[in-house]
């Protein structure tokens, strides 16, 4: 019998191409006047077109510092940085445009100011809907949830994702399906979030065999950013297991790129947690439109040339125990209890980039 608990956590989206120009509404519904405006690299003119969305948005309404310096996986020196700038100009809100580094640092903000958030997604990594932060220090990658770091609004231009190149979408895409993986097999899962994970895995996939063809066609990135939202919001509503576990420890200890360990990662996590979560195997290949959930996540990656071996991502083959060993120590939900030599094992397979078997194979 179903038997949930369930709490909405509390975002306001603002989804359509064009809806960054409505910044400077969304600022002064939340009643702030001075921005603190974070930006990932390269992003000059679309801070340009938010400070003058704030200008148009009413009198005194406006930027008042600019930090560009974001890195992924929010290190504590970083935000150490960008504390300074908070203490100097006195922002009363945060604006943050870019991938899921800019959003870490906004959270990583809000959680020591109490300052509300008004993000701008540009990837698919899906951190905007969340209540959860990662924060790096000293080589150790830890997580806190609180509703402080929920961001308050949500705006999706789809405009900002035309130019994301074709490999970094593809990985970004990849990473966002892990959510909805993950999520239908969370001990959590209820059937809104079910549906939320296989219409997200259903859109993604189809934006992935897509975005070779024309990166920037505009329907296509637009179900990409809504499956992108979709799986967030199961990343936010239900606990992740195993896959996300080892991605953490992956790229908070060994230094590897987030979206591009995700996407190698990904079908061997699921080819381990297959044999104890089969319903959960199904709706994914079914999602797919493959018979087999594992094998088929991989050959997406492989059909869009996305990175398929973690050696190709930096990883040296003697540190896949020590990873093994971090991400088998930690208690998170999982159907399948994690061993330290089977995930040695896992990680050795993803090492090589070889394609997961049927799941039998790997347990
Ligand atoms: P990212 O923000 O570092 O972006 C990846 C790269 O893409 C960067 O070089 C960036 O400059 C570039 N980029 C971003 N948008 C672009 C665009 N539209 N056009 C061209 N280039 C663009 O990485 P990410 O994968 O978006 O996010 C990863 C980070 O987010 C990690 O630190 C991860 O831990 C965090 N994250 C947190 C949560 C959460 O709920 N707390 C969820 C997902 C990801």
């Amino acid at each position: 019998m179903l038997d949930f608990v369930y709490t909405a956590n509390p975002v306001r989206v603002v989804f359509g191409p064009g809806s960054l120009d409505r910044v400077g509404e969304e600022v002064a519904r939340l009643r702030h006047r001075r921005a603190l405006v974070l930006a990932g690299p390269r992003l000059d003119a679309v801070v340009d077109r938010i400070d003058a969305a704030l200008v148009e948005a009413g009198a005194d309404v406006g930027v008042v510092g600019r930090f560009d310096g974001v890195a992924m996986h929010t290190p504590v020196e970083v935000t150490e940085d960008a504390m300074k700038l908070v203490g100097s100009v006195h922002p009363d809100c945060v604006v943050a445009v870019g991938g899921g580094s800019a959003i870490g640092l906004s959270k990583a903000i809000a959680v020591r100011t109490g300052l509300d958030q008004v993000v701008i997604p540009t990837t698919y990594a899906g951190s905007e809907v969340t209540p959860v932060l990662g924060e790096t220090d000293a080589g150790r990658k830890t997580t806190r949830s609180s509703p402080e770091i929920l961001p308050e609004t949500v705006i999706y231009d789809v405009e900002l994702t035309l130019g994301l190149p074709a490999p970094l979408s593809v990985t970004s895409a990849v990473n966002a399906m892990a959510h909805a993986v993950e999520a239908l097999y969370a001990p959590q899962a209820n059937p809104a979030v079910d549906a939320w994970a296989q219409r997200a895995i259903a859109l993604l996939a189809a934006g992935v065999r897509r975005i070779g063809v024309d990166p920037a066609d505009l329907d296509m990135r637009s179900d990409l950013q809504v499956g992108a939202w979709l799986a967030a919001t199961c990343l936010g509503s239900v606990g992740m297991g195993l896959h996300h576990k080892l991605c953490h420890t992956l790229g908070g200890s060994f230094g590897l790129p987030h979206a591009p360990t995700h996407t190698v990662v990904l079908p061997h996590a699921m080819a381990y947690n297959a044999p104890a979560a089969p319903a959960a195997m199904a709706q994914v290949a079914q999602a797919l439109g493959v018979p087999d959930a594992p094998g088929g996540v991989y050959d997406l990656v492989a059909e869009a040339g996305g990175p398929l071996a973690l050696r190709d991502l930096g990883l040296a083959a003697g540190d896949v125990p020590g990873a093994a060993e971090i991400a088998g120590s930690a208690a998170y939900p999982n159907p399948r209890e994690p061993d330290r030599r089977a995930l040695t094992r896992l990680l050795e397979q993803a090492w090589a980039g070889r394609r997961p078997g049927p799941a039998e194979e790997c347990a």
